[in-house]
């Protein structure tokens, strides 16, 4: 699905299109920014992100959104934050 919105530097995104920037967390009482923030937040899980490789005894293929280590078979989200990843290397 095409996205709506879309990332600007590491704490800011915009509607595609539209040159408002707005705050990845807005204050809750900017509802209108606040609704966009969440669907931008909701379109960033989709969006798949690769591998993460960790070395050591706990070490394997972790998320790389939540960091947390893949235990099963590949999935094409993570089981635990919901974010889309990518396996190919
Ligand atoms: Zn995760």
């Amino acid at each position: 699905m095409e996205r709506l919105t879309e990332p600007y530097g590491a704490n800011y995104f915009r509607v595609c299109g539209n040159k408002t920037v707005y705050n990845r967390k807005p204050q809750k009482s900017s509802r209108v920014a606040f609704a966009l923030a969440k669907l931008f937040q909701i379109e960033e899980l989709d969006e798949p992100k690769k591998v993460v490789m960790v070395d050591g005894f706990y070490g394997g293929l972790a998320c790389p959104s939540c960091g947390e280590i893949f235990k099963s078979e590949r999935s094409p989200h993570c089981p635990y934050c919901g974010q889309a990843i990518d396996w190919k290397n």
